[in-house]
Order: structure tokens, then sequence, then C-alpha cells
């Protein structure tokens, strides 16, 4: 007698963008000749740079010879990519090896999958808010108890609020596995080495381990700001890293990642290079590597043009970011993020939740954002606005929000 996974019983989201759309969908019934503006998926709408589409465009044609045809590759990635991505860390002064970085077909997937090498009683400790990626990974697994208001029982949830600058204290109980993500989504907010050095130490002196989402690293401007968590010292011993192509290169679409398990990194139970093995026969089992192809553009992104072309890319995502917070500002609205990151967290005004300002910012402006409480507990009161979109949809969003938003 076949039984399912109740765990996928306990899980309230799912619930955050399938509702965006049906709300979305009542007001375009009601309003059919209205125009909407969206604002709200996090997912990028530029076209691929040149030098990466020939990277794709060889890609393709690799496959058409006999002498350069390849079928499976490594699980890992292929080499030529392995080594430009450990040539990007050497840039920013990190010496990581090259068999350190596992090239997978996403983040959402490798963040998703990490915490199945680790055992089932482990404490799990989030931001609040979060990419919903962790913690429902976690309730799947069974890590955690039922959904309330307040959250899952049993999961540790680390406020980022106004008052702690959106990155949390270190948990003031023994937790075991961390998950951070900066520049973070929803908040935009990026966190400084000092900050990453406290989770660091506290993970070190614990044996817990860091799960740290820096998908966004590239949209890092300030100079004294950590792209990766292995500029702090003491991170290899303790952290697991993931990073995208995806916001990155406008791979949401073609599919390629990367994960880095340090050989140094360690749990309370094991020695240095059984996580990094663990992984390696975890990705070996489940996965038969990205694609050759997509590879291939991987290995474009990451040449001096390949980065000077998607560089530019995602400055032109900052600056309608920075459109998006002096429309904002313009208004008295107390926006953060947008600076490192392409998103804008907004303080809904007057007090409103989160899902009434989704309403009135639809029906008033027509604009479609993120409600903050569908990312934890703590992003009520909040709102999010991505700054992916064409430059007209995005001043278009803003003029109307400065005319028509009634506060
Ligand atoms: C978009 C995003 C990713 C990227 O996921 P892919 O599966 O590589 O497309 C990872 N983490 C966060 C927080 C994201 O917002």
């Amino acid at each position: 007698m076949a039984r399912i996974n109740k765990n996928y019983d306990k899980l309230a989201a799912g619930y955050l963008f399938p509702e965006i759309a049906r709300r979305t969908n009542a007001f375009l019934d009601q309003n059919p000749s209205a125009k909407v503006l969206r604002l709200g998926i996090g997912d990028t709408t530029e076209p691929i740079v040149p030098a990466v589409l020939d990277g794709l465009h060889a890609g393709v044609d690799a496959l058409g010879a006999a002498d350069s045809y390849s079928g499976y590759g490594p699980s890992e990635g292929i080499t030529p990519l392995r080594h430009g991505l450990a040539g990007h860390y050497r840039e920013l002064g990190l010496s990581l090896d090259p068999s350190e970085f596992f090239v997978s077909d996403g983040a959402k997937s490798d963040s998703a999958n990490i915490q199945g090498i680790f055992s089932d009683d482990c404490v799990v400790a989030v931001q609040d808010p979060a990419y919903p990626v962790y913690v429902d990974s976690n309730v799947i697994s069974g890590r955690t108890g039922e959904a309330s208001d307040s959250g899952y029982e049993g999961l540790i949830y680390m406020p980022c609020t106004e008052e702690n600058g959106f990155f949390p204290d270190i948990p003031d109980r023994k937790v075991d596995l961390i998950y951070i993500c900066s520049p973070n989504n929803p908040t935009g907010a990026v966190a400084t080495k000092e900050q990453l050095k406290t989770f660091v130490d506290y993970a070190n002196e614990h044996k817990a381990i860091i799960f740290y989402d820096s998908a966004y690293a590239s949209f890092i401007t300030d100079p004294d700001l950590p792209r990766s968590i292995y500029e702090v010292p003491g991170a290899e011993t303790c952290s697991i890293e993931f990073n995208s192509f995806s916001k990155t290169a406008g791979f949401t679409g073609v599919r390629l990642a990367w994960t880095i398990v340090p050989k140094a990194c360690r749990t309370e139970d094991t020695e240095a290079g059984k996580l990094h093995a663990l992984w390696t026969r975890r990705q070996n089992t489940f996965f038969n590597g990205a694609a050759n192809i997509v590879q291939a553009g991987g290995v474009a992104a990451l040449s001096p043009e390949g980065r000077q072309q998607t560089d530019a890319q995602v400055s032109f995502y900052l600056e309608n970011a920075h459109i998006i917070n002096d429309g904002l500002k313009s208004l008295g609205i107390t926006t953060y993020g947008g600076g490192n990151a392409p998103y804008v967290w907004l303080k809904t005004p007057g007090g409103l939740s989160s899902w009434d300002f989704f309403d009135k910012l639809l029906n008033e402006c027509h604009v479609v954002g993120t409600p903050g409480s569908g990312f934890g507990p703590a992003g009520e009161g909040f709102f999010r606005l991505s700054a992916f979109g064409h430059r007209e949809n995005v001043e278009m969003a803003v003029s109307s929000i400065k005319e028509k938003l009634q506060i």
C-alpha cells in the first residue's frame, strides 16, 4: 500500500505566487482594459548578451561534429567551467580548488537538495523573511512541525528588521544548519564582513554549517561588501556557498549554477573532506550534469568580454532599482535595498498589512508587487518591488505610483 510523504501537507506556502496571480486575474476581470505593470516576480527580462550567446552557439555547434561531440559529462561540471569559476573567486583573493565547485542546473535545486546530506534531526535556522525554498525543503524533509501564523514549529526564525538593518543576530541557542542569503531576497540587504564573521565564528564554535546563497553577488557595487562568504576568515570549515548564472547572465530559463563545498568543511561527527564526498555522491546518484551547451555558455559568461557585457546588464537592472527607489522616496515612503540588489523593500505606508498594500497598489496604480509577509512572519508590513523589467515598464510603474497612490 503506497503512502505519501505527509510533510507536504504541512506546506503553508506555495500560496504566495498563486495568490498574487489569483488577485491580479480577478482585478483584470473587473477592469478588462487596465494595463497591469508587473514588478512582482524575480525573473530577468533582458536578452542574453552577445558574448554569452556566442558561447551557447559554439556549444550547439560542437554537438554537430564527430570530433567535438560530447554525451554525458562529469556530473560536477566540465573542467573549463570549474576552472573558470575558481578563477573568478581568485579575483576576490580566494584560493578555492576547481574540485570544490559543483556545477548544476540551479541554485534553487541545490539549496533545496543540500539538506539531504545532513541528519534529519538537525535544527534549522533561517533568516526571516527568506527565499521560501530553504524553509519548504526542510518542511518536506520532516525537520519542522506544523505551520502557524508565527511560522513552522521547530524552525528557528532569525528576524531581519529595520532595527537590526535586516541582518539577524546569531541564534541564542545551538542550531545546526543556518541559511543566509546576501544580497538578500527579498530585503535587498547585504551582509558586511563583520556581520558574517559573527555567524562564521558561531558556526565554527558549534560545528554548525552555514548555507550561503549569493545568487545576487554580482549586484554588489560597494567595494567593501563581501561577494563570497569565503572572504570571511574561517568560513571554509563551516560554509557551503550557492551561486547562479540566472540573475547575472539572464540564465533563469537557460539553467546553470554552482555550489561550493570546500574540502575543509566538516560537521560535529565528521572530519574535513566528508561533506565534499557526500555531495559528490549525492550529485553522482541523483544528477547527470548540467547541459553541455549551457556550460559552454557559462564559460563564455566568465570570459573578460562576457563579464563586461553581463556587468553592464546588471548595472541596467540596478538603475531600474534606483528609479523605483527615487520614485517611492519622493512620496515619503521608507525604502530599503536596491543599491546592491535588484529588489526594493518598502515599508507599507500607513501601517498597512502587506496584502492590503498589494490590493491598494493594484487597484489604484495597476502595479503588481510581492507582499513581504509571503517570505516569512517578519516580512509583514513590508513589500517587495523587483527591478527586473524593461525600462519603459519600470518607468510607467513608477509614474503610476507617483500619480495615483493615495497616501
Ligand atoms: C533567483 C534566485 C536563485 C537562483 O536560482 P536558480 O535556480 O539558479 O535560477 C537562488 N537564490 C535566490 C535567493 C534567488 O532569488
